[in-house]
């Protein structure tokens, strides 16, 4: 299956079967082109209007993907202090230290990056 990227400002598609999503230039102006997927059909060139409504839809998908990566991190640091609050209201010994330690390191990283995912359910 062949994947598919394209440069907006050229309206020009470019088509390669195996390629990491962001190492593909436009062949017409040398700038990154923008990773589209496999199921995205490409507008002519000259239909500028679809072109124009194909990036706008790139840009609610990636603004979507950055809300669910931003609710993802809040839930994530919830989950951590939650379980932070429950661990240190019982009896302190080696294994929960820890526990407790590894936890309060990784709140301190889920809260100091950007929007992201936190992949760690504990
Ligand atoms: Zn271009």
């Amino acid at each position: 299956m062949r994947a598919a990227w394209a440069c907006f400002d050229c309206r020009k598609a470019v088509r390669h079967a195996l390629r990491t999503p962001d190492d593909v230039v436009c062949p017409q102006c040398g700038d990154a082109a923008p990773y589209l997927g496999y199921k995205i059909p490409v507008p002519r060139r000259r239909d500028i209007k679809a072109w124009r409504a194909l990036k706008a839809d790139l840009q609610r998908a990636a603004q979507r993907t950055a809300e669910a990566a931003y609710q993802d991190r809040v839930r994530c640091i919830h989950d951590l202090e939650a379980r932070l609050v429950d661990l240190e209201t019982r009896p302190a010994n080696e294994g929960r230290r820890r526990l407790i330690a590894q936890l309060r390191a990784h709140l301190e990283r889920a809260r100091s990056m950007g929007p992201t995912r936190c992949w760690s359910r504990w």
